[in-house]
């Protein structure tokens, strides 16, 4: 408790944090509390799972005023994200009777109309907020703490351009911060653009690689599935993220996954926003164990305890996949990464590896059976309608079914794999 008292943090924000039963602080609060309740602009390099929200939550609930306008101004790529940092605000400032409104789409905006009047803190995503600028429901003039969260995942989301508009709109004596899982050229644009000598503070070992085991299996496509399923049926998996690159494929794994009886629901921003809600709570409270996601639906959000995270779908950045195994061997707790690597998906996993911090051992496919894979069927009137109904066209409609593919060691990385 200390160590949180010394970076400046005051009595009733401590009560909170007692609490909650934080002990220490974070590696990213440790180093960003002091220059964040100075006033000063930063530029955090942490991911989900860092503690990020309340090394800036400190400073935006110590210096905001009851009664005095919207003071704070948190941009995040996702609606999950806003409504995760909203609830976090709320609990972290308790004590301090703030009101911390959230704006998203996907939800009615009258209700978020009457909650921004007499809001001190906004939480929102670019699009709903610069609806309300628009509207003139949302007035930025009294800003003076101006928060970018999972600020690459917004310039990747093609945000930049909305960002930019609604930082035009607050006034230019403010303080900005900044957190981004990644610094690319886009992140150091913002930065010479918008914000003043921030200071840098990189927190990079926020996977503990000590307690992560990442592995991957060269399988043939049309064993790809039964692989998972062997997998998930004989490993003990506590909880798992299964990673699709298109929602297609997360509802095509996760239906399929429900038939081999597995408690498996799919997540993509295919769905509305009261049922994403649903399973992630569903997923807090253990009801479901696996959700099969995009990457989309699976930022930002507040999951801890993830003992397993699947790449059935092999990402196309090394960034990427840094920040899906992120969400595993989180405070202290052992985590497995696991990447089904079928012929497919080759190219995609070359630039994976091209990270050479990444250590990820080739492993033997063990003997299974194959289990048939239901695909939606194309067309009308024909049977499957479930899956039909949901097709976005961006799936591979050839899923699970050709190849069979080479099997060669492609990475010029030896192949030890499991005896
Ligand atoms: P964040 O990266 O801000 O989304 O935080 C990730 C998770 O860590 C949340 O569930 C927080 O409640 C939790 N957390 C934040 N700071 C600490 C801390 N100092 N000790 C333990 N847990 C923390």
């Amino acid at each position: 408790m200390e160590r949180f008292k010394k970076l400046g943090i005051g009595e009733q924000l401590m009560k909170v944090i007692t609490e909650m039963k934080f002990e220490v602080p974070s590696e990213i609060q440790e180093k960003a509390i002091p220059s964040v309740l100075s006033g000063k602009d930063v530029i955090g390099k942490a991911a989900t799972g860092s503690g990020k929200t309340l090394a800036f939550g400190a400073g935006i609930i110590q210096n905001t005023k009851k009664g005095e306008g919207i003071q704070a101004l948190v941009l995040t790529p996702t609606r999950e994200l806003a409504e995760q940092v909203a609830q976090a605000l709320r609990r972290f400032s308790k004590h301090y009777n703030l009101r911390i409104q959230e704006v998203y789409g996907g939800v009615s905006i009258n209700g978020q109309i009457d909650g921004l009047r007499n809001a001190e803190v906004v939480v929102g995503t670019p699009g709903r907020i610069l609806d309300h600028l628009e509207r003139r429901t949302l007035n930025l003039q009294k800003v003076k703490v101006l928060v970018l969260d999972e600020a690459d995942r917004m310039v990747d989301m093609g945000f930049l351009p909305d960002v930019e508009k609604i930082i035009n709109m607050c006034p230019k004596e403010r303080q900005n911060l900044l957190f981004s899982a990644t610094i690319s050229s886009d992140i150091e644009y913002i930065k010479k653009k918008y914000m003043k000598n921030p200071q840098y503070i990189l927190v990079e070992s926020y996977i503990d690689a000590s307690k992560l085991k990442q592995i991957y299996y060269d399988v043939p496509s049309h064993m790809k599935f039964s692989l998972l399923a062997f997998l998930l049926k004989n490993e003990t998996v506590k909880k798992v993220m299964i990673f699709c690159n298109t929602r297609t494929n997360a509802d095509i794994i996760s239906d399929n996954l429900v038939r081999f009886g597995l408690r498996a629901v799919a997540i993509h921003g295919g769905l509305t926003q009261n049922k994403r809600n649903m399973i992630i709570s569903k997923f807090h409270s253990g009801e479901i164990n696996i959700l099969v996601c995009t990457d989309v639906a699976a930022r930002g959000l507040d999951i801890n305890d993830v003992s397993h995270i699947y790449n059935y779908d092999i990402p196309k950045t090394s960034n990427e996949y840094i920040h899906r195994i992120g969400r595993t061997a989180r405070a202290g707790k052992e985590g497995e990464a696991i990447s089904l690597v079928t012929n497919r998906d080759y190219d995609s996993f070359r630039k994976v590896l091209q990270d050479e911090s990444l250590k990820i051992e080739p492993w033997e496919l063990p003997r299974m059976e194959q289990i048939a894979l239901y695909l939606p069927q194309r067309g009308r009137g024909g049977g499957n309608r479930r899956f039909g109904e949901r097709d976005d066209s961006r799936g591979r409609r050839d899923f699970g079914r050709r190849g069979g593919g080479s099997r060669g060691s492609q990475w010029g990385r030896g192949s030890r794999g499991r005896r």
